[in-house]
């Protein structure tokens, strides 16, 4: 039997992605969509979907969580609402897979509570690329035998934050493993202001914005007579849909809320 799916944000750069991943698994069937425009209209009727993209829109999530029976619930919109959504999902039994960011840890714990009392599975993931997860475990792996490391990550130029999340969790997790030193000349001197990055424990990590990038990562190892990269490099947003086709199988199997893709594969 295929598994049924609402998808919340179906007109997003990421929603429309995922709307043609699940119409492309025999596995899967899209219930509906929940689009805070465009209620009552199919999702042909709406730019860039095909003909026989025939699942009904909706705006209000109660009705469209009573009226359609669904398995797994899919929030690809913004913090706001994917929270409220995610919220109701639970509430009706359906399971969440999210990868809306910017949830405050104050949302996670209430939706891990309410999953737990639901016994309903839940997977919040902030980042779907599983290259990317892989690159995070592989550092892991290599920081325990190369404790000189620098994380160089590249994203386009409209992001706000630096460094990446995805910089921040690999330097915490080589952090778990690697022998605690500070890297460089002991006494070396930025002749520009920031030249050698940002110190994280002794190690550093450089963040560089350009038009044209998507999100890349490389973590560069140094040891004697020898160097490792392990490179990762999102093109575009179709680098998430196996992460968030992985999660609509994981997540049936689920009775809690689980945070991460690596705690998923
Ligand atoms: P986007 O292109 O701005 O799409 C968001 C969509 O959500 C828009 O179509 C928006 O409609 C719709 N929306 C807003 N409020 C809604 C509501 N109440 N009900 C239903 N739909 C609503 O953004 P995106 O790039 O697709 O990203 C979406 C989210 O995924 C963001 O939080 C982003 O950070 C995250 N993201 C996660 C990953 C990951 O790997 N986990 C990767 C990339 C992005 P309007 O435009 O009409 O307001």
């Amino acid at each position: 039997m295929a598994i049924k799916i609402i998808v919340a944000g179906p007109r997003g750069r990421m929603g429309k992605e995922a709307v043609h991943m699940i119409y492309g698994v025999s596995d899967f069937e899209l219930t509906a969509c929940l689009d805070h425009k465009n209620d009552g209209k199919k999702l042909s009727d709406l730019e860039g979907f095909q003909d026989n993209f025939n699942a009904p829109v909706y705006s209000d999530i109660e009705k469209c969580f009573t009226e359609q029976q669904a398995d797994v619930f899919v929030d690809l919109t913004t913090p706001e609402f994917g929270y409220k959504h995610t919220k109701a999902a639970l509430n009706h039994g359906i399971r969440p897979v999210v990868g809306t960011t910017g949830y405050t840890n104050e949302q996670l714990e209430e939706l891990k509570q309410l999953a737990r009392d639901k016994k309903t599975g839940c997977i919040i993931a902030p980042n779907f690329a599983i290259g990317a997860v892989l690159m995070m475990k592989f550092a892991k792996m290599a920081a325990a035998y190369f404790p000189d490391v620098e994380i160089i990550e590249k994203h386009h130029d409209q992001k706000l934050d630096a460094p990446s999340g995805t910089a921040k969790k690999t330097a915490e997790l080589i952090q778990e493993v690697r022998k605690r030193k500070k890297q460089g000349h002991p006494d070396e001197e930025e002749t520009i202001q920031g030249v050698r990055g940002g110190d994280f424990d002794g190690m550093r990590i450089h963040s560089m914005r350009l038009p044209g990038l998507v999100a890349h990562q490389e973590v560069v190892f140094g040891g004697a007579g020898q160097t490792l990269t392990i490179q990762h490099d999102s093109m575009n947003r179709a680098s998430f849909m196996d992460g968030i086709k992985e999660c609509v199988y994981q997540v049936m199997d689920l009775d809690e809320l689980i945070y991460g893709l690596e705690n998923v594969l």
